[in-house]
């Protein structure tokens, strides 16, 4: 019996590996199972594809292959940019800047270092998801160590104007981040151009292996005027420039390395292949749904990214209703959580409850096809449909 289709429509949360990325690591499994600390010739083997692949990905950022460190995810890379540089600074200041909208990566450190020692201003955002620049410059303090501002949301996909926010920084000499976990490998990203100090990414959105992230860190770590800017928040051996202690996951990062060559190679196709596809499914739904309305910047926003509310119904039921129809989507209101509240991105873009909680979040990737959107689109039509029918919501009106 043959398997039934799933269209996969959740590149957002998380991407299939590209079979040519697990053909790399397998064999790398098999033949470069050194510990690339080692000195013999097994480790040495393994150390020379360790540095072959910070090459081949820093390529993708145009930066130094000696300011890469790996980490094991998007999520440990955000958490060093955010204490790394509160605990290196706290002579210097103790106000960090952020947005609204950040993952929980990033809000959740913020957090928890808020009035524990630290200041953090939460910038507004507008109806797309943009944070408005001035805002930003005043916001700006002599406390100010560090702004961190996503390159683009995961959510609503709104890109926000990273090379302007990398200018002010630069300007007031503050440490730039950014989380650049959805953008790293969909759209171009250079780290020069942009003012950027510090970058996550992580390689389990582009087709490579879930457990493997990375931080840039410009200059090593190191800023005219402020000099040494970060600090590790984990101790043991010196492995990743004494910034990120244990023995490196070296098959994993030529997997890395191999999806972050394939994106190189495939970006521009495929960004406009993907925007084709969204586009299609946005106007489609907006044309042929009535209550109906996008999220996220109409744009300025990810090639692949389709956020849409619908009134009167839940976005869970959406979700689990495309499943049984062999269709994975995802909902707005309960993101990485399976919790119900509704999503902090979309009540920050002016939402009401409710309005967060009837949205669903599509996210094509390098294997969806037309006839994957169009067998979507029949079956969402028939489940709004459906779900209205029976919603109390809506007879109410
Ligand atoms: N930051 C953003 C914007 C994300 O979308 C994600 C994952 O969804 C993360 C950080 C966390 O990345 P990871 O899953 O590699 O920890």
């Amino acid at each position: 019996m043959s398997e039934k289709k799933y269209v996969y429509l959740d590149y957002a949360a998380t991407t299939p590996m590209d079979p040519r990325v697990i053909e790399e690591i397998y064999n790398h499994f098999k033949e470069t199972y050194g510990n690339s600390s080692s000195l013999h010739s097994i480790g040495q083997k393994a150390g020379k594809l360790l540095e072959d692949s910070r090459n081949t990905i820093a390529k993708l950022l145009n930066a130094d292959r000696q300011d890469i460190i790996f980490t094991s995810s998007g999520t440990e890379s955000d958490n060093i940019a955010i204490t790394g540089v509160a605990l290196q600074n706290m002579e210097r200041g103790n106000h960090i800047i952020t947005s609204t909208i950040e993952h929980h990566a990033i809000e959740n450190p913020c957090k928890q270092w808020d009035k524990r020692g630290l200041e953090v201003t939460f910038l507004p955002v507008n109806k797309y998801g943009l944070i408005n620049l001035d805002d930003l410059e005043n916001a700006i303090n002599d406390k100010t160590i560090l702004i961190s501002i996503m390159f683009a949301n995961n959510e609503i996909g709104t890109i926000e104007p990273i090379k302007e926010i990398g200018a002010i920084a630069k300007e007031h000499n503050i440490i730039f981040h950014t989380d650049a976990v959805q953008a790293f490998g969909k759209v171009p990203i250079d780290v020069e151009e942009m003012n950027i100090d510090l970058l996550s990414a992580s390689a389990h959105k582009i087709y490579g292996p879930k457990g493997i992230g990375l931080l840039y860190m410009k200059n090593k770590g190191i800023k005219k005027g402020i000099g040494r800017y970060i600090r590790p928040i984990m101790w043991g051996g010196g492995h990743e420039k004494d910034m990120r202690p244990s023995t490196v996951a070296v098959p994993l990062i030529a997997g890395f390395a191999k999806a972050a060559e394939l994106a190189k190679e495939e970006m521009s196709l495929e960004a406009q292949r993907q925007t084709k596809l969204r586009d299609k499914i946005i106007n489609w739904i907006l044309e042929n749904i009535d209550d109906a309305s996008l999220n996220g910047h109409p744009t300025q926003r990810l090639p692949n990214n389709i956020n849409v509310s619908f009134k009167y119904i839940e976005g869970e039921s959406i979700v689990l209703d495309l499943d049984m129809e062999g269709i994975g989507v995802s909902t707005g209101s309960a993101c990485s959580s399976k919790s119900l509240e509704p999503s902090h991105v979309l009540l920050a873009i002016g939402l009401k409850p409710e309005e967060a909680h009837g949205s669903m979040r599509a996210t094509v990737g390098r294997f969806t096809t037309e006839d994957d959107i169009d067998f979507f689109l029949q079956k969402l039509l028939k489940i709004i449909e459906r779900l209205r029918k029976i919603s109390p919501l809506k007879r109410k009106v």
